[in-house]
């Protein structure tokens, strides 16, 4: 049986998520400790750190901002100007990018800032989005590994310590530039945020020919050039108040995109839009732990009290977990297309990662799917 939050939607069987003897969830709990913070002094500890990182006389950047083209990254450029940063922005192209995520791309370097777009090899990258599949059940893992070594990689190459990431959604931890002592990025620190995900670059050389010089966009500087940079970074989502719902509509006043319809598999229209393999990666979250991107977005919303949690466990149970036949209008026989990959071939990955305790079987334990080979849970609340 699947457990939920008796205040969210979300399941127990989420990774890193605990519940308490009340049966409220550990993301419950920290939002509610949220009214305890004075924003008002953490937006003056945010002050204090980007004038201590500002470029004194004007001949560098002063900070990077890592931006995927989303409305968080679109959101933190608008922040970082308002507060009078230049900084210099730094995308890791998507694995399969979209027609819109390109256009919030074009808009972010409207907005009046420098700008950097690193596409790593595309053969290599669909080697690696195979292997993340099959292997472990994550075609996004090289995506996830580049939205962090990137960054960094351009923070030592420029010269440019001071890192702006968006939300900390792992701890309530400002960054290593907030601390007075020991505020160097370190190797430590990169393993912990930039998760790897049980599977290291290093082991992937020899797999389907990869070698090392395949890698070197997924490989973080060293630990020494990482200190002669500096290289250190904050969580803007630690400094003032995180929601992705008011992100969007400061990025959309500036420009930001979102679809006329809600995106396969999610409630919304406003967030994950630049990737065509998302719904692949989002489908197996799915699988594996019983909740998608519908669950996570209701959480976000229900915590705010924009919805009911009866609300929100209605449109989880319409929209979570379809199978992706399609994301962002492109068929999934042409999202797999690269990977080398038949939607059959496909299919049969999807039931080996798919957790048969929380779905209904038959008689001979087979997975029951509709005619759209969608999974039933079986349960989508506690007293069922
Ligand atoms: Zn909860």
């Amino acid at each position: 049986m699947l457990k939920y939050c008796v205040r969210c939607v979300m399941p127990h069987t989420k990774p890193d998520l605990h519940f308490d003897d009340e049966g409220v969830c550990s993301a419950c709990r920290s939002f509610e400790k949220r009214t305890d913070i004075d924003w008002d002094v953490r937006r003056a500890e945010l002050v204090t750190i980007l004038d201590r990182y500002r470029s004194k006389d004007g001949s560098s950047w002063d900070c990077i901002v890592p931006v995927s083209g989303g409305k968080d990254s679109t959101y933190q450029v608008v922040r970082m100007l308002q507060l009078g940063m230049n900084p210099l922005c730094v995308t890791a192209t998507t694995c399969d990018l979209s027609d819109i995520g390109r256009k919030n791309i074009e808009n972010i370097k409207s907005l009046g800032v420098d700008y950097i777009e690193f596409s790593p090899n595309k053969k290599v990258r669909a080697k690696l989005n195979r292997i993340g599949l099959t292997q472990v059940g994550d075609i996004s893992w090289p995506e996830h590994v580049g939205i962090f070594t990137i960054p960094v990689k351009a923070a030592v190459q420029f010269g440019v310590p001071l890192i702006v990431w968006g939300e900390n959604s792992q701890n309530e931890y400002g960054g290593p530039a907030a601390a007075s002592e020991n505020n160097v990025l370190n190797r430590r620190w990169l393993e912990e945020f930039g998760g790897l995900l049980g599977m290291r670059v290093s082991d992937l050389v020899g797999m389907e020919g990869i070698e090392r010089r395949h890698l070197v966009p997924y490989t973080y500087p060293s630990d020494d050039e990482l200190k002669q940079a500096g290289v250190t970074g904050i969580f803007l989502g630690y400094y003032i108040p995180w929601d992705g719902y008011s992100n969007a509509l400061i990025a959309q006043a500036s420009g930001f995109s979102t679809l006329s319809t809600t995106i396969e598999g999610s409630i919304v229209n406003y967030e994950n839009l630049d990737n065509h393999q998302t719904g692949i990666h989002d489908y197996f979250k799915f699988l594996k732990f019983g909740f998608g991107r519908a669950t996570d977005i209701a959480c976000l919303h229900l915590r705010r009290g924009r919805i009911t949690r009866q609300d929100a466990m209605e449109m989880v149970a319409r929209h979570d977990g379809k199978f992706p036949w399609a994301y962002l209008g492109k068929p999934l026989e042409q999202i797999l297309e690269p990977l080398d990959l038949s939607v059959e071939e496909f299919v049969k990955i999807c039931d080996r990662f798919t957790n048969k305790k929380i779905f209904k079987v038959n008689a001979r334990n087979e997975l029951i799917k509709d005619r759209h080979g969608n999974l039933t849970k079986i349960n989508y609340d506690n007293n069922e």
